[in-house]
């Protein structure tokens, strides 16, 4: 049986629930949008599909047509007896009233095999849950998420592009990307003051470059990008190695310290930063 679309607005009005910046609360209110971001995430009836701030379930409705089950997470107490009157019977759904970031996704995963994350995020914990969901090590195939749109374009964007920088390569060694569609501030109440785009994120097996230390690679992406502009040398000269064994080190690598860090791809930090890292040994 097929659920209604819920509509949105007439369920704001019907329980007179009053929103809450400080969470992030923009509710869809387009039929459209909802439906691409099920469709771009591909669900089907082998997945158990978790979602992040139901709202009044608007994605959830959508969701729950396709998935085997959908378990959502919410944290606004007010929005809990609203999702149990109205979505609650569904055998295929399951609330936890609980802050994301504090969740353990596996205890909710347990042994299914085919797990997606699908979410129209809360912008203002956005970085914090990507970080958590991809460092984890969650069982999930796919994270199809709606945020930002210039987060979403960093978390996608090649070397040489001006958005590239520490959270694309963060994202890219974890994950395969594709911008599913834009979104207009009209498609939801109230309207945010920014353009969103739902961006899916589909988990590598295994991450995209193999490091010798992940926390020197990321450490050396991180002082490349805070010196936007400056030379790569001047970004990672204080990582703690003498001048003539960096000078050796970027030489081993094939990487003239005279770039700037946003012209290196993925492969080429990671190889970078072995070189470095041997030469610590
Ligand atoms: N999914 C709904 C929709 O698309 O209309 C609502 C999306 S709204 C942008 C974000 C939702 O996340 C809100 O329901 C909000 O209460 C919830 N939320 C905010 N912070 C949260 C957190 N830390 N953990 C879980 N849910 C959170």
């Amino acid at each position: 049986m097929e659920i209604q679309d819920i509509k949105t607005a007439e369920l704001v009005k019907k329980y007179n629930f009053k929103f809450s910046k400080s969470l992030g609360q923009n509710f869809l209110i387009d039929d459209s949008v909802p439906k691409d971001i099920v469709a771009g995430a591909e669900v089907n009836e082998d997945d158990l599909v978790i979602e992040i701030g139901p709202g009044v379930g608007t994605l959830t409705a959508q969701l729950l047509n396709k998935a085997k089950r959908v378990v959502a997470i919410e944290l606004d107490s007010d929005l809990i007896p609203i999702l149990s009157k109205e979505i609650g019977d569904n055998p295929k759904f399951t609330l936890i009233h609980n802050d994301a970031l504090k969740v353990n996704f596996n205890e909710i995963i347990g042994d299914e095999e085919s797990v997606k994350l699908v979410a129209n995020l809360p912008y203002y914990v956005t970085t914090p849950i990507i970080l958590k969901l991809l460092k984890e090590d969650y069982k999930f195939k796919s994270l199809t998420i709606m945020i930002q749109k210039e987060v979403a374009e960093r978390m996608n964007a090649e070397p040489g592009n001006k958005d590239y920088g520490s959270l694309s390569l963060l994202v890219q060694y974890y994950c395969d990307t594709k911008i599913v569609r834009k979104v207009a501030p009209q498609c939801f109440i109230p309207r945010p003051k920014v353009d969103s785009i739902v961006i899916r994120l589909d988990k590598l097996t295994e991450p995209k470059v193999s490091v010798k230390s992940e926390k020197l690679f990321f450490d050396i992406i991180r002082s490349s990008f805070n010196m936007r502009r400056k030379t790569l040398w001047n970004g990672v000269k204080n990582i703690g190695l003498s001048k003539e064994k960096l000078e050796l080190a970027f030489n081993e690598a094939d990487i003239d310290p005279k770039r700037r860090g946003e012209t290196l791809s993925i492969q080429e930090f990671a190889v970078l930063s072995d070189k470095i890292y041997e030469k610590m040994e």
